[in-house]
């Protein structure tokens, strides 16, 4: 394994009764890359970040996060990933600080250390007027930031994104995606941004095509467009020529 490796995953496979929906799927990310996943729905993206997270077992193959085996050391595997669900996690009666707080409180912060970290947060997106704010009555887009706020307050090496733009107009999603691109940086923090959504990987380190449970392609966004086998414009033309050249691929019933 490479040291700087944040996530690496080896010939890692995922079966739902018949359908394969991971096959034997490889990515090493390193310890400061944007990875964007891109994949149309029923990729295997979701299944791919439940396994990352440690809410299934993968049938096969190998997942570590900053070097720790995610079944043989899952605390520290775990702890060292922050994550933002494709749905809404928070909850809604109960205020901004409430939300953060509890979260904080589970990754056994103490409650000072805790508010520090909350109001450093909050003041780094600017939002610390929401801090008493009952969530429900919040806008959809500062929802949103408030999970990534809480799922940064642990400070994790590596940020899962799982379609995490869901629901957001098309300048909150801009923002949000440059956002995260600088925390990357910022902070050295590995990020896997998965998206269906062509133009929220165009500023990616490096893009990995994900297709009925395959990876089809894995290079930077303007190689992906060169490398196509058809002459390609953008880089949604590139994905659309993979995918139309793979239908046959995937999910298989056995
Ligand atoms: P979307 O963008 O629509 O969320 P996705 O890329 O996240 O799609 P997955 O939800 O991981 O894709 O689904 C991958 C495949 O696995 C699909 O064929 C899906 O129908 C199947 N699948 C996912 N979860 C289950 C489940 N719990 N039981 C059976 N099949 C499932």
């Amino acid at each position: 394994m490479n040291k700087h490796s944040a996530l690496l995953l080896n010939a890692v496979s995922k079966t739902y009764g018949q359908v394969k929906a991971l096959k034997k799927v490889n990515i090493n990310i390193e310890k400061t890359e944007f990875v964007a996943l891109l994949g149309q729905n029923g990729a295997g993206k979701t299944t791919l970040f439940q396994l990352l997270t440690g809410l299934f077992n993968s049938d096969e193959g190998e997942i570590r996060v900053c070097g720790n085996d995610i079944r043989c050391k899952p605390i520290p595997a775990l702890s060292s990933i922050g994550v933002v669900f494709q749905q809404a996690t928070l909850d809604l009666d109960l205020t901004v600080y409430g939300n953060l707080k509890f979260h904080c409180l589970l990754h056994g912060l103490s409650r000072k250390e805790a508010e520090i970290r909350i109001d450093d947060e909050l003041a780094r997106f600017g939002l610390q007027d929401l801090k008493d704010k009952i969530v429900r009555n919040l806008s959809g887009g500062n929802r949103r930031k408030v999970e990534l706020i809480r799922a940064l307050l642990h400070r994790p090496k590596v940020l899962l994104m799982d379609e995490a733009t869901v629901g957001l107009d098309p300048e909150s999603r801009h923002s949000l995606v440059e956002h995260v691109r600088s925390l990357c940086r910022e902070r050295n923090m590995a990020v896997l941004w998965s998206t269906h959504i062509v133009e929220e990987v165009q500023s990616a380190d490096r893009v990995i095509v994900l297709h009925k449970g395959q990876i089809l392609a894995e290079s930077t966004p303007k190689q992906l467009v060169e490398e196509s086998s058809e002459p390609a414009f953008t880089l949604a033309d590139a994905f659309l020529q993979l995918i139309s050249h793979n239908k046959n691929t995937g999910v298989v019933y056995e």
